[in-house]
């Protein structure tokens, strides 16, 4: 039976590597894939990785339909035995309905990478409704670490290297400006003080640090 399945998980436990191992797997088994993504960090129409590797993808814009652009590939002869969807929760809504409908009327495995929460710990609303619609919720084993060593459960947004919780769900970070918008990996306790590593650097350095509350 063909399945709906997400991917699930913070940012940096490898996600969009694992997407990339799935379409390698399927292409060396002579498989074709249909690979959607928006909003990569390399680019329009790419699917990259933080460990370097990258392939092309269809950018998924506001509005568009990806199950009539699945039915129109293969209306004009070609080729999907699987679709992948890498950055699933910038996905409205309604797409993920559209996939759903890739795997109930095509026939066809559709494979979705998403994180689960945004920097206030709400789900992104595409992520929402893969938890909804799925046959099955793989949350990734490989798992990003806090600073502090534990599981990083949550995604924090930063300006400057101090942690944010208010702003526009979707704000693209920017290296290459002192004060940008940065995103960090925490576990719960560290996203609830709102101690990212360069807080939690400056308050060891601090001659007058209190001691650490207990949680
Ligand atoms: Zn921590």
């Amino acid at each position: 039976m063909p399945e709906l399945v997400f991917f699930s998980g913070t940012m940096d436990c490898g996600k969009s590597t694992l997407a990339l191992q799935i379409e390698h797997n399927r292409s060396a088994r002579g498989l074709q894939g249909i690979i959607f993504t928006r909003d990569d960090r390399a680019g329009e129409g790419k699917l990259s990785s933080r460990l370097g590797l990258v392939t092309d993808a269809v950018e998924v814009e506001d509005g568009m339909d990806p199950y009539a652009y699945v039915v129109d590939h293969l209306s004009r002869g070609g080729r999907a035995d699987y679709v992948i969807a890498d950055e699933a929760q910038f996905l409205a809504p309604q797409q993920i309905d559209q996939l759903a409908r890739v795997v109930d009327d095509l026939g066809l495995d559709v494979y979705a990478f998403g994180i689960t929460t945004d920097f206030r710990t709400k789900l992104f609303p595409g992520s929402q409704r893969l938890v909804e619609l799925a046959d099955r919720v793989e949350v990734l084993q490989v798992e990003a670490l806090c600073w502090c060593g534990a599981r990083a459960t949550h995604n924090a947004r930063t300006t400057g290297g101090q942690m944010v919780v208010e702003g526009a769900q979707v704000v693209v970070g920017d290296v290459n400006q002192a004060d940008a918008v940065g995103y960090e990996v925490l576990c719960r306790r560290h996203h609830r003080r709102r101690m990212t590593a360069a807080a939690a650097r400056a308050a060891a350095l601090s001659p007058d640090v209190l001691p650490v509350q207990p949680a």
